[in-house]
């Protein structure tokens, strides 16, 4: 799919050539940044997540979307099928959009890093540091209206400290010059299910802050 639109792009940017249009501004064509970056993170190598993955998982949803959800890492259902939260913690996490009234198809969803820590370890703090230039990248291309943290490991994006979300949960902090509210991640709320309300009026808290946010 991706490569009959590259190729179609290419055709027509030869006709044009053909035509006389020696340079062709980037912004006439079909271009995207976003198709620059996605390409950038598959062939990612830039830290030792990539040895062991089968897909690393660039994110889903529209590139306008006001709300971006970042989770943790790719777990085993992700990086086979390229996608975030399509496993366990994905249904999990459905369920909850679903209760604060969120379709997931309008939102944004991608991870802390693209790539599957081996055994769903949790990611390292180098890890981390490393995937982080493609999620400021998306961060810039996207342009949410508010961020939402699904657990430790999107917490310590904004802290720099392992740890905390029930503490911080709920509660408005600034990632990136960017409105952002922690929360539970979906596989602790499948461990603690009494959490789940809890996540749902978090994300209900990041949605009035979009409605405020467009007045
Ligand atoms: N857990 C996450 O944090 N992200 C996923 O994409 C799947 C499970
Ligand atoms: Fe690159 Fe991020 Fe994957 Fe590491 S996790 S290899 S930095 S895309």
């Amino acid at each position: 799919m991706e490569d009959y639109r590259k190729n179609k792009l290419k055709e027509v940017l030869i006709l044009l050539k053909y035509l006389g249009f020696d340079k062709i501004d980037r912004r006439l064509s079909n271009y995207s940044p976003i198709d620059d970056l996605i390409e950038e993170v598959i062939k990612c190598t830039k830290c030792q997540l990539h040895e062991e993955r089968t897909n690393a998982v660039f994110g889903d949803g529209p590139f306008d979307a006001d709300l971006m959800v970042i989770g943790e890492a790719p777990g085993g259902k992700e990086d086979e099928l390229g996608l975030p939260f399509v496993g366990a913690a994905g249904r999990e996490l459905d369920s909850i959009l679903e209760g604060a009234g969120v379709n997931r198809k309008d939102i944004f969803i991608t991870n802390v890093v693209k790539c599957r820590p081996p055994g769903n370890r949790n990611p390292k703090p180098e890890e981390i540091t490393s995937c982080n230039v493609y999620l400021r990248e998306q961060l810039k291309i996207i342009d949410p209206k508010v961020i939402v943290l699904l657990g430790n490991a999107a917490l310590y994006l904004v802290t720099g400290v392992m740890g905390g979300i029930t503490k911080f949960r709920g509660k408005k902090v600034e990632y990136l010059s960017r409105t952002a509210i922690p929360s539970f991640h979906p596989a602790y709320v499948i461990r603690n299910p009494g959490s789940r309300d809890i996540v749902v009026k978090d994300i209900k808290k990041a949605l009035r802050n979009i409605s405020e946010w467009k007045g």
